[in-house]
């Protein structure tokens, strides 16, 4: 906030080139420019952090610790420049110097890629809310070497890449060797006895790992609060330990000391899906503990008793991946304190609470014990302890009933339920969208519901408009200022103000040239990055997110080739225009998913060098897509695919950005989209597809016959066919590359369930609403004016809201400013 006078300014970056890299401002490269800007903002804004800290002491706040093994941040300077409100005085100070223009200075920075995709990304726009509503908080992660592959497309299919995002160093981290904290894993567990008779227990041979903290400034909008993002590497400890692990073995020890390291060497690539590998559980168990132990002893240092720890710290746990918190947080209070099992449980159940992202199978986490055990003894001992009571509460709630303790059972099937183990031990649960939060209570988590109904509680996602709206779209933010003042910017509902600007003809004009001012940015984007050159005035019609089934690009694909059909056989009409956008990173090991990719790369290879179809349509895949791509691709939106299978999606949060961009959503009533629909009106989006009941009934009567309607509708049978009949293979290629896909839709493959996702179900309502949108958007006044309310409506979507409903109803915390 206190920025300094541009001579100064220019000085400070000035010095900062010259001492960091020797060199003048004219000789700097860019990269050199960026670093000097970065570490100009980081003198700026130290007073600020150190302060906001001294407050939070000073104050004794309450402080919630946000765990997540994923934070999806993107780009740091922008968005610091922004918040911190120095973004145009920079802007300015960079020209004049000569050093280039900020917008390119800022594509020096490589994203912070530590996640896959919405749960990564909402955790980012966590951290961003928090610290601009003035709440104590930390984020807690890995610091991982290598975060999210980047993805390169060869030949049509997905190539992964190391990302190299330390390279050039990390400009606004700080190490923080003093607060490193020791990690133990592996080794046995003795019960011994003190000289009162009370047993304690011993843990030996261990192998310890040292966690040493690197903190990132989390910088409030405008408000001089400055959070701290603390993620965490791994190291040997100091001199190695011969003694407790490897007696006498040095070249055995000296091994191992490499193998910390490894720990944190790269992010799982899974998104919704869990592979139980072991390293994976000690990436959870490793960052759990040095947050956790670092809170506790935080609160140590100004209180005496440890009982009153969840008046002044709650964990939220994103998602199960963290749920080790449980058993790690007794093991502290008793081991390491000496409080009571009972007392230990009842500070744990006030202090931890839980995310729900997901109800699908495969995204479950669940541990062989085994691999638990070995890995974590002592705190395996605890989750037992947990379970045998757990389930005493169980049957004592609903008598001694087999089904029912095979669904909530902590230990069971030789597993350890993650999930399970969560609910037991937190006060809160909570869902990600209404429609989620339902679907958990009333069917998958419907026991725990029972048991237990006072723990639940919905959280609808939302997203930040500092960076989705103000940084990624900044015409459209100046233009939104100039109409009804900046305060939407920390108060998004104050965009229902525009609303009256929607008959006003001049206003709708200037609002559709800003659209068509951001596509013609994206097409420059596409250009240098695709080689493809599209036209700016035909529909973008964009489906960006993780490659999955349940996320149906499949449908989406179908609909573009059912439409190249069409073309193809009605070679005189016109059509309307359309771009079609894919951006989707597949997990490596999911080989359907990149079959999918290739599947799009291939109809777009086709589809765009057929001239017959008069460049009426093309199809592009945006290789890499990444947070600070998908800015740009949010903001020249018009149509916004979020199609995934009814009850499958839990939230969405891409479908809250495009809308705050002005893009309509085509939709399934599913996650979020309800919402959505539900603040904008139906008649301003295109909703299509079976409602989630109706998935979740053709689930359990197994009714649902994928290949009758494909032998009863001919467009469907005509575009599912051209992936076998050789239309998009290319030469040199296996014709029956795409067989696979066909046959999962028509007869199951693997899982022998034909068409899981209901694809074929949803088509023909697809194709309806797609020909709806073409319509509309033939009728650009009308397009634009839905397009423009659905701004005006996407209030609701702020993570700003979200957090305050945390902070309120679950965390109890108060903001310091
Ligand atoms: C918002 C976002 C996501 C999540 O998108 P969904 O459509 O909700 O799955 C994934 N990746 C990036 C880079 C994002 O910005």
């Amino acid at each position: 906030m206190e920025t300094m006078d541009k001579e100064t300014l220019k000085e400070e970056i000035k010095k900062q080139i010259k001492y960091r890299f020797r060199k003048n401002i004219e000789d700097a490269s860019k990269q050199e420019v960026y670093q000097g800007i970065c570490y100009a903002l980081k003198e700026m804004i130290i007073d600020e952090w150190i302060d906001t800290h001294k407050k939070y002491e000073t104050l004794d706040s309450k402080m919630v610790y946000y765990l997540s093994m994923e934070f999806l941040m993107g780009r740091a300077l922008g968005n610091n420049l922004i918040n911190f409100g120095a973004y145009k005085e920079v802007a300015e100070v960079i020209e004049e110097l000569d050093a280039g223009d900020l917008y390119h200075i800022e594509e020096e920075e490589p994203d912070a890629a530590l996640g896959n995709g919405g749960l990564g990304r909402l955790a980012a726009c966590f951290m961003d809310s928090l610290a601009t509503l003035g709440y104590p908080a930390y984020g807690c992660g890995i610091r991982y070497r290598y975060g999210m592959f980047r993805q390169e497309i060869e030949n049509g299919y997905q190539k992964e890449m190391p990302d190299e995002w330390l390279k050039n160093g990390n400009p606004f981290e700080i190490e923080r060797p003093e607060y490193a904290v020791e990690i133990k894993f592996g080794g046995h567990v003795d019960a011994e006895y003190n000289e009162n008779g009370k047993m304690y227990f011993v843990h030996r041979d261990y192998e310890s790992i040292q966690a040493v903290p690197f903190d990132m400034p989390i910088v409030g909008y405008q408000n001089g609060v400055v959070n701290t993002l603390r993620v965490w590497d791994a190291r040997p400890m100091h001199s190695f330990d011969l003694d407790s692990f490897d007696r006498g073995n040095y070249a055995k020890a000296r091994e191992n000391k490499n193998n910390a390291r490894s720990i944190v060497e790269v992010l799982y690539p899974n998104d919704n899906h869990e592979t139980g590998k072991q390293l994976r559980l000690k990436q959870q168990y490793f960052f759990v503990s040095a947050s956790l132990q670092t809170a506790v002893k935080k609160y140590m240092q100004r209180h005496d008793n440890i009982c009153g720890l969840a008046d002044k710290v709650c964990f939220q746990l994103n998602d199960t991946h963290p749920t080790v918190a449980v058993a790690e947080l007794m093991r502290i209070l008793m081991d390491e304190y000496g409080v009571e099992w009972e007392q230990a449980w009842k500070i744990t159940t006030k202090c931890c609470a839980y995310t729900n992202h997901t109800i699908m199978a495969e995204a479950l986490e669940k541990w062989p014990i085994a691999l638990f055990s070995s890995l974590l003894p002592r705190v395996y001992q605890i989750v037992e302890e947990i379970h045998r009571r757990f389930t005493e509460e169980i049957k004592a709630f609903f008598g001694d009933d087999q089904d029912i303790l095979s669904r909530m059972s902590i230990l069971y099937d030789g597993q350890v339920h993650m999930a399970r183990l969560a609910i037991a031990g937190s006060f809160s649960v909570n869902g990600v969208a209404r429609l989620h939060t339902e679907i958990l209570k009333n069917q998958e988590l419907s026991d725990f519901y029972k048991l237990t109904p006072e723990k639940f509680n919905n959280k609808t996602n939302g997203i930040t408009q500092r960076r989705f709206l103000v940084h990624g779209n900044p015409e459209l933010s100046d233009w939104i200022t100039k109409q009804i003042g900046a305060g939407f910017i920390t108060n998004l509902p104050e965009l229902e103000k525009l609303t009256a600007l929607a008959d006003d003809k001049k206003k709708m004009k200037e609002f559709a040239e800003i659209k068509a001012n951001n596509k013609k940015r994206l097409a420059a984007y596409i250009q240098e990055h695709n080689g493809i050159e599209i036209n700016v005035n035909s529909m973008i019609d964009c489906q960006v997110k993780r490659l999955h089934e349940y996320k149906r690009q499949m449908l989406n694909i179908l609909y573009v080739i059912t439409l190249y059909q069409e073309m193809k056989e009605n070679p005189g009409k016109k059509y309307c225009p359309r771009t079609v956008l894919f951006g989707a990173k597949s997990a490596p090991g999911y080989e359907r998913a990149k079959l999918i990719i290739k599947l799009i790369n291939n109809v777009a290879d086709t589809v765009n060098n057929d001239k017959s179809i008069k460049n009426q349509l093309k199809v592009v895949f945006i290789e890499d897509y990444k947070v600070s791509n998908a800015e740009l691709i949010f903001a020249a939106a018009d149509l916004s695919e979020q199609i995934s299978t009814a009850s499958k999606e839990a939230s969405g949060t891409g479908n809250m950005k495009f809308m705050l961009n002005g893009a309509i959503t085509i939709g399934t009533m599913d996650g979020a989209n309800v919402e959505i629909v539900e603040e904008v009106g139906r008649e301003n989006a295109f909703v299509f597809g079976l409602s989630s009941d109706q998935v979740i009934e053709y689930e359990h009567n197994g009714q649902y016959k994928a290949i009758e309607i494909y032998n009863e509708n001919p467009k469907l049978k005509k575009a599912l066919d051209s992936l076998v009949d050789g239309t998009f293979i290319k030469e040199g290629e296996d014709k029956n590359l795409f067989q696979g896909l066909h046959q999962a839709l028509l007869y199951g493959q693997h899982s022998n369930i034909a068409d899981r996702y209901f694809v074929l179900a949803d088509y023909d309502s697809y194709m309806d609403a797609q020909k709806q949108a073409e319509e509309l958007y033939m009728n650009p006044e009308e397009w634009n004016r839905k397009a423009f309310l659905n701004v005006c409506h996407a209030g609701k979507f702020s993570s700003d809201r979200t957090i305050e409903e945390y902070a309120s109803e679950i965390w109890r915390l108060k903001s310091i400013i």
